[in-house]
């Protein structure tokens, strides 16, 4: 490398920067075999409402690596997004999901169904028709499938997103809008986006009621939601405290590990039945 210490480390910097994307490339090699031996699992997390009752589950995948073990979806969802496998891997959790909820309804069963699409999930070309493909082949009621996007897809395309939005709640299913309090996106379109639901961010929950700032932040977005008739779903209640404290503030669903881990999607059928 070079004499002086300034270009040294921009020497180290692109060692760095080498080894992190050689280590991309691995995973995303990995993945991608996954996904052709379709070795990715579906789990499920259920949603309960302010009395404890069952409303539902959001789906999550789950990558049981042979030599890394379970790769969290933080490492490989991006992953996924950046090379496009997500596409393949996101129509996969839609079609389940249309499974599940067309199950669910045979058995006489009401429970909402969630499901995470990533921006280019969404903006494929096909994508509408895809979901009202799996819609129709598994019968599956549109009503009760929710698509949970975050604030990202908002920020660009502004007026493909919301005609594509509305397509989609055309043939029947709902928005929410996930993550919701951590993108950068503006106030303005919660009004102009035919959207049915908000998820309080995990961030927000893990500190409220005790850390004062969180409790005000979680009770703003209550607030704004109820004035514009938006269901609220709070994630990452772990504690009775902070479920207490978001039912007496009116949020209508709750996900977190102290009502249910996310668990194999077939474990938690199977579960539903006992
Ligand atoms: P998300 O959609 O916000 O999902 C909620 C995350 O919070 C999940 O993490 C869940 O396991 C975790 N969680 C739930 N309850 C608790 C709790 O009480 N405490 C704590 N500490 N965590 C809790 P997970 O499964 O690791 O997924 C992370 C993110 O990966 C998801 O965040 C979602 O953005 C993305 N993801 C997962 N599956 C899919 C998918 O099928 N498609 C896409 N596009 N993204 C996915
Ligand atoms: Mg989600
Ligand atoms: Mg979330
Ligand atoms: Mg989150």
């Amino acid at each position: 490398c070079a004499k002086d210490r300034g270009r040294n480390q921009v020497c180290f910097f692109e060692q760095d920067m080498h080894a992190a994307a050689q280590e991309r490339l691995a995973l995303l090699q990995d993945l991608k075999s996954a996904v052709d031996n379709d070795a990715l699992l579906t789990y499920a997390q259920p949603q309960v409402d302010a009395a404890g009752q069952l409303i539902g589950a959001e789906l999550l995948l789950r990558w049981p690596h042979p030599q890394r073990g379970f790769v969290p979806p933080a490492q490989f969802i991006p992953v996924a997004e950046q090379a496009g496998l997500i596409v393949r891997m996101g129509a996969r959790v839609i079609q389940q999901a249309c499974a599940t909820l067309a199950e669910l309804h045979q058995q006489g069963r009401a429970l909402s169904i969630s499901v995470n699409v990533s921006p280019r999930q969404f903006r494929q070309a096909d994508f509408v028709e895809q979901v009202r493909a799996a819609l129709h082949s598994t019968g599956a009621p549109a009503a009760l499938l929710t698509l949970e996007v975050t604030e990202s897809l908002l920020v660009e395309n502004w007026q493909d997103t919301a005609r594509r939005m509305h397509e989609l709640v055309a043939l029947g299913v709902r928005f929410s809008i996930d993550d919701f309090g951590t993108g950068y996106s503006s106030l303005a379109y919660l009004k102009r986006l035919p959207l049915y639901e908000l998820k309080i961010d995990r961030s927000f929950v893990q500190d409220a009621p005790s850390d004062a700032n969180d409790a005000a932040i979680v009770q703003a977005i209550l607030s704004v939601a109820r004035h514009l008739r938006l269901r609220v779903v709070a994630e990452g209640v772990e504690t009775r405290q902070q479920a207490d404290f978001l039912i007496a503030h009116h949020c209508h669903g709750l996900q977190g590990y102290l009502f249910g881990l996310p668990q194999p999607l077939r474990d938690w059928l199977a579960g539903l039945k006992g």
